[in-house]
Order: structure tokens, then sequence, then C-alpha cells
């Protein structure tokens, strides 16, 4: 993996030391959420220490200070996406809100009776639910693209359901119940030929692959910043100028007006218009530093070394007698997720949550997809770029000890 020592990774995560049920913790849950290493810690630190005010930089010294470091946030997540301007970069609190902010702001104004919203059936509750809601609000359709038994979209199926009456797509990058990695480029440019606006969910995405919103062509891309070793409570929405220009305000306040009288108000262009209020200012800037740290690594690094422990993950998992991977598309990220024969979902967290290791069991928020599979819940441990082989070890030898007790 050239330049790549997982324990100098591991030594920046200081939580990775700890110690769970006397054991050493196995941080296998990554998609729910990933560690913070020094670097952001320390960040945020200085940021209250040294810069906390809140943004109007021509105030004072501080005010200037706090406005640079969440401009400059802005810039380093512009740079991550390879957006062309930062500009095009909102903050939000998350994936879900990004999501609904386009769902409100665009979807409820541009959509009627009768258009059609694409989704999968991959998606996460945060990209069907907000969608719901604005075919209750408008009377559109929302049509659901199939996954074949590996977990892969049908691109054919998705390319019967696109017609002139599609008017929004909206799909996962990776899914997080499954990691099938879609083929979003292409699904992108399908949905381009009818004119549908597309919006690219990110959340799983961003930790384990480089992301080029300029060659996904999407209009949206959203991400949440506590999945990519950043803070929780901030998130990214990219938005083309165009598909943001044509969006109405998400919430009315401060810093997102230009003037206010009681009779006229007129509002900022993106993104000053959809940020309302006091934004997350030291969570953008430990976000900045959580990006500055995946791009140091380099994600074609962490790739690269992912999937390698995602093999090695599928591989040992296979040896474990009455175990059923759920997911097995050839295009796969970070996720291994399975069921195990004679035991409930929450029997094995709880076996693995004994010996330290942290493992999610539920519907993961994506209930659609596990029914799909004909089932309610699955295990799934989920990896990031400080997982070693060894801790693969450590599950699987859970797993045998259950199958064997
Ligand atoms: N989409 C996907 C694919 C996710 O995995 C998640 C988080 N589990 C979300 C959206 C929602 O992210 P958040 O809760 O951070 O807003």
């Amino acid at each position: 993996f050239g330049s790549f020592d997982v324990n100098a990774v591991r030594n920046d995560f200081p939580i990775l030391a700890e110690k769970v049920n006397g054991k050493n913790l196995v941080w296998l849950d990554n998609a729910a959420t990933t560690h913070k290493p020094r670097q952001v810690i320390e960040r945020i630190k200085y940021y209250y220490e040294h810069e906390n005010s809140n943004v109007h930089r021509a105030a004072h010294e501080l005010a200037a200070r706090s406005t640079d470091a969440y401009e400059g946030a802005r810039e380093k997540a512009a740079r991550f996406l390879n957006a062309p301007s930062a500009k095009e970069i909102v903050f939000v609190r998350g994936a879900t809100e990004g999501i609904n902010l386009v769902a409100s702001s665009y979807a409820k104004h541009h959509l009627q009776k009768d258009d059609e919203i694409l989704i999968t059936w991959l998606e996460h509750h945060a990209n069907i639910v907000p969608w719901q809601l604005v075919c209750e609000e408008t009377g559109a359709k929302l049509r659901v693209v199939p996954v074949d038994e590996s977990g892969q979209i049908l691109l054919d199926e998705y390319v019967k359901l696109l017609s002139s009456r599609t008017k929004f797509v909206s799909l996962t990058h990776v899914s997080n119940a499954l990691g099938t990695v879609t083929p979003v480029a292409e699904m992108v440019s399908l949905a381009h030929r009818y004119g549908a606006k597309v919006l690219v969910d990110g959340a799983q995405a961003v930790s384990h692959l480089k992301v080029d919103v300029q060659a996904l062509d999407a209009d949206f891309y959203v991400f949440s910043g506590h999945k990519v070793f950043g803070p929780t409570g901030i998130g990214v929405l990219y938005g083309k100028p165009e598909a943001l220009e044509s969006m109405r305000p998400y919430q009315g306040g401060g810093n997102m007006i230009v003037d206010v009288t009681f009779e006229k108000t007129i509002v900022h262009p993106a993104p000053a218009r959809f940020e309302a209020g006091t934004g997350n200012i030291a969570d953008a800037v430990g976000l900045g530093a959580a990006l500055d740290y995946v791009s140091s690594i380099g994600l074609d690094v962490i790739n690269r070394y992912e999937h390698f422990l995602l093999e090695y993950g599928i591989e040992s998992l296979s040896r474990v007698p009455g175990l059923r991977l759920i997911g097995t598309a050839k295009e796969k990220a970070g996720v291994l997720s399975f069921v195990l024969s004679g035991y409930t979902t929450e029997e094995v967290g709880k076996a693995l949550s004994n010996e330290g290791i942290a493992v999610r069991s539920g519907h993961h928020c994506a209930q659609p997809i596990l029914r799909r599979f004909g089932l309610e819940s699955a295990v799934r441990p989920s990896l990031a770029l400080y997982n070693t082989c060894g801790e693969i070890d450590a599950l699987v030898s859970v797993l045998l000890k259950l199958k064997h007790s």
C-alpha cells in the first residue's frame, strides 16, 4: 500500500486505545459514525481557544479569524469534492438535512402532480422519507429502482422507469446496509437525458472513495462530517450553481439576507441563502481538518487498503458455518453485512460487544433493502482506514466460538 502505515494512522485516533469490557476496542461500526483523529480534536480546541466568534468578518479581530476559518473550511470541502467553487458548498447539519433541504427548497417548488421521483431500493430512510413528503405535498409519484440478488441496481429497470415524467432522481453512492457502490455517473447521465435533476447521497462514499462532483455531473451531492472523521452536526450540500439559484430559501433568519423591511426581504445568493442563523462554525472548521486529514493520506491509498481489508473480511467470514453474507455486489465499499443461523442479530451483536467489538445489529435505517433479502435485521461490521486484519480475525473468532458453543 505504498506509504500507508495503518499503525501510524491508528496512533492519530486516541479513542482506539480505549478498553471496552476490559478488552481493546475494535471499532467496526464506521458506517454509523467514524472516530476523530487528534488533528480534528485539536483543531476544534484551537478554534475555541483562539478564534471563537460569530462570523461577520468586519466587526473585530476574532470575527475575522472565525470567518476565515469557516470560509476556509468551505474551500476545503469544495476541493475535497472537486467542486469548481466554494459558492457551491452549503453547510448543513448532515446528509439528512442536505436531502431535506433539496426536497423542500427544490422539489416542493418544481414538481407537480403526476411528476415522478426515482429512488432505489438501496436507500437509507433519509433518502426515502423526504421524497414521500414531497409526493404528499405535490401529488408527484415515487418510483423505486430494483436491485439484483447481489444488491446491485438493475440498470435495465432504471432505464425502463425513466421517462419525461421523471423530474428528480435521488440515489445513494454507496449503500449503508450492503456496501454496494452504485453506477452513479451512468445513472446521472441517463437521468439528464430526460432533464431530471439528480441528488447523490454520498454519506457512505466520502470516507472510502475519491468523489469528483464534476466527473459525476450530479446536480446535488450530500455527505455528513461525522462519517468522514469529522464532527457530528455538520455536513455538506454541494449544488450546481444553476440548481442552487433556482431554489427558495430553506429557513429564514439572519445571515441569509441582504436587506429586510416589513414589506420585502432581499436574500443572498447561495450559499448564504441556505445558511440562516448562526451555523455550526467550530464543527465546520473541524470538518475542514478532517478533510485535510483524509486528503493527506489520499483516498486512492485508503481505497486500496480498504479493498484489501474487505476481501480479507469476505474470505474470513465465509469460513464461518451458517453465516450468510448479504450484499455480494462486485463493486462494494466498507460494509460486510451478514446473518448467522441459530442466533438473532442482537445476540451476535451482544457476544461481539462482550469482547470489545462494536458492530451495528438492526435494520440500519434501511428497512426496504433488508426486506428485499427477507430480513428485518442484519449484523453489520463496517470498515475504515484504521481497521486491521487482526480486528477482522477477532470478529471471526467470536463468531466461530458462538457456532461451536
Ligand atoms: N444516507 C446514508 C447512506 C447513510 O448511511 C446515512 C447515515 N447512516 C444518512 C444518509 C444520514 O446521515 P446523517 O444521519 O448523518 O444525517
